[in-house]
């Protein structure tokens, strides 16, 4: 298996189909500004750092690299470009004031690293990691993202967790700061490096990735980005792509006419339903109260009687029964299996937690049937 990054990760993550229509079928991905701005900026944050010996380069030197470096691609238009051509100059000016002005050499920047966990590679690039004064090592990947960073968003970070790992088998030192960089503000956000669990978990999760790849679960999930760029595949969006049969087409027939127009009789009818619904507990509501008020059993309407009666549900207390078949040994034959509290166990942090690895290595999917989730395409829009 070729070793993995912590990008091929979190797209496995977000969709394992965008993973393969990427990874393993090798589809390329459109072009896109934000990919071609961040990676300007991060090209000229490694030109401004990688020197033999200090100082740094000038401003000028620093802008000329940029205008040589720059990346068009993805911009929708020449004003678009020139807007964050303009403010991307804006970034690297604070950028350079900044760090010019304290700059010390860093112990590596744009480090490339292959690391072995459990058999599966791990590899990528770290933008810059530098010597604390503590011994520790600090590690600084920069961002283009438009918000700043929160204290969760650091916390649950991925790439630092996975660099972190890589940095410590690297250099046998301990990280002491983990940073995400804010170019578009030129704010570091730092947190404190990981502990010794939440590496493991990090560790496990490349495992479990490296294992479903391997074993070629490639389902689609939905997520927040969708579509990507391979709608086209997507079980999700693919009928908008098939072509009509060019008979059906000549006549204005869409494919799979039947099911798109039962869409719309399924929401409409789901719609009727959902009202009709409504209206039963209402009517339901004004004969029980009735009833109640009253004190009868039985309400007469023109053509029809409904009866009224409370139904009692009849159910055990757990400790008295425990009390009795637990002395007699009979308690175990009435447990039975809980999923729900299965569930709970996994994620109780006061349970093993090889017991709770081991619970969730044993789910699996027992059994499939087909719903629907209707919703509205214009709210969508
Ligand atoms: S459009 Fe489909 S393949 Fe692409 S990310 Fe969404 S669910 Fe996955």
């Amino acid at each position: 298996m070729n070793p993995l990054s912590y990008t091929q990760i979190s797209m496995y993550q977000a969709c394992p189909l965008q993973y393969k229509l990427q990874y393993v079928d090798g589809l390329k991905p459109k072009d896109k500004w934000y990919f071609s701005f961040g990676s300007t900026l991060h090209l000229c944050a490694e030109y401004f750092f990688k020197v033999r010996v200090p100082p740094p380069p000038s401003l000028n030197e620093l802008l000329d690299f940029y205008e040589s470096n720059w990346l068009s691609e993805g911009y929708e238009s020449v004003e678009e470009e020139a807007k964050y051509r303009a403010y991307g100059r804006e970034i690297l000016a604070k950028f350079w004031q900044i760090h010019s002005a304290d700059f010390r050499m860093p112990l590596a920047v744009e480090q490339i690293f292959y690391i072995d966990i459990e058999g599966v590679k791990l590899r990528g690039y770290i933008d810059r990691v530098d010597k604390l004064n503590s011994g520790g090592l600090s590690i600084v990947d920069y961002k283009t993202n438009q918000g700043l960073f929160t204290r969760e968003d650091l916390e649950e970070n991925l790439q630092l967790t996975l660099y972190q790992l890589a940095v410590e088998q690297i250099w046998q030192l301990p990280v002491g700061r983990l940073t995400l960089y804010h170019l578009r503000s030129n704010t570091p956000c730092s947190c404190q490096p990981r502990n010794e669990l939440q590496l493991e978990a990090a560790r496990r999760l490349v495992l479990e990735v490296a294992e479903s790849i391997a074993q070629e679960r490639f389902p689609a999930i939905e997520n927040q980005y969708c579509p990507c760029d391979f709608p086209e595949h997507c079980p999700y969006y693919r009928q908008q792509y098939i072509a009509a049969k060019p008979e059906l087409a000549q006549q204005g027939i869409l494919p799979g006419l039947a099911a798109t127009e039962a869409v719309e009789d399924y929401v409409s009818l789901q719609a009727q339903i959902k009202e009709l619904k409504s209206q039963l507990e209402e009517v339901k509501q004004i004969i029980i109260d009735f009833c109640q008020t009253e004190g009868l059993n039985r309400v007469f309407g023109r053509e029809h009687a409904v009866t009224y009666k409370l139904v009692e549900k009849a159910g055990f207390n757990e400790d008295e029964v425990r009390a009795l078949l637990e002395s007699s040994g009979l308690w175990n034959r009435v447990l039975s299996f809980d999923s729900a509290k299965l569930e709970q166990l996994i994620t109780n942090d006061e349970v093993a937690q090889d017991i709770r690895e081991k619970l969730k290595a044993l789910k699996r999917v027992i059994a499939t049937s087909p719903r629907l989730w209707p919703r509205r395409l214009v709210e969508e829009e």
